[in-house]
């Protein structure tokens, strides 16, 4: 396992983290799969493992600063290097709830998970990341991430209006800008992805995609050669704008 290409995926035990973490391992990769229950993620590990894929639990809860340095430690005594990071771990947290009636500690909640987590992920497997030379990261966002799209009203995304949801992922694109600047003299590129709108538990499964189809551009930057772009925005059609 050792000598191939290694990869972590965060909140990997279903939805489009299960599907990227499939799409590295059959593109030939050793697949951590980040989980934040032992339990939901052995049965993950087994699924793709009865489908022949490399992949190995590793527990990781993106929102809990001791387990991310649990995490970081306990790969670093199995790899030497982490050629690719995938920080898909998400929440949506009551997003029917107006705006002016969020309660601040769902706020924290979800900047917790989606916004905190991917900065105290990355930060922890820099040197993993750093150790590769030509690592990818990958930062899980979407269309309601982009200021253009949520104010454009021919967008669709205009018409959601998650406070909440919504901020964390604009402010992770920045925080995607951010890492990608630091990182590229370490041949490090990381971008954002907009998965589409898939059919997962975090919208009730109410999406028109199948999870392999919503992991489709986060595999395909999570395997970017080295003419590929850093710091970007990218969806199914390419450049999503900003
Ligand atoms: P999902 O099926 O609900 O999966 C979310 C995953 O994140 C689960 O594995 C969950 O683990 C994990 N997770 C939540 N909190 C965590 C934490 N503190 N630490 C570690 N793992 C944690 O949702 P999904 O649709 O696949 O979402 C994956 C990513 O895609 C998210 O970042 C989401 O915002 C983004 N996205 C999804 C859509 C869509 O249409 N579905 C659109 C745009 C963007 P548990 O099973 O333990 O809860």
């Amino acid at each position: 396992m050792n000598d191939k290409r290694q990869a972590l995926v965060t909140g990997a035990n279903k939805g489009i983290g299960l599907a990227i973490a499939r799409g590295l391992a059959q593109a030939g990769m050793s697949v951590w799969l980040g989980v934040r229950d032992r339990s939901r993620g052995e049965e993950a590990v087994q699924k793709l493992r009865s489908e022949g894929l490399a992949v190995r639990l590793l527990e990781i809860d993106v929102a809990d600063d001791g387990s991310v340095q649990r995490a970081a430690e306990t790969l670093g005594k199995e790899i030497g290097a982490l050629h690719v990071l995938v920080n898909n771990a998400g929440v949506i947290i009551a997003p029917a709830t107006p705006p002016s009636e969020v309660p601040l500690d769902d706020l924290k909640a979800t900047y917790e998970v989606n916004l905190y987590g991917p900065v105290r992920v990355t930060q922890a497997f820099v040197p993993l990341l750093k150790a590769a030379g030509d690592a990818r990261v990958v930062m899980m966002s979407s269309g309601v991430g982009s200021l253009t799209l949520i104010t454009d009203p021919t967008s669709i995304y205009s018409s959601v209006n998650f406070l909440a949801y919504t901020s964390s992922k604009v402010a992770l694109n920045a925080v995607t800008v951010s890492f990608a600047k630091e990182l590229a003299p370490f041949g490090i590129k990381v971008n954002a992805v907009e998965p589409g709108h898939v059919q997962t538990d975090l919208n009730g499964n109410t999406g028109v995609l199948t999870p392999d189809e919503g992991a489709v551009t986060a595999i395909s930057m999570a395997l970017l050669g080295q003419d590929g772009p850093t710091g970007g925005f990218f969806g199914s059609h390419g450049r999503q704008p900003w």
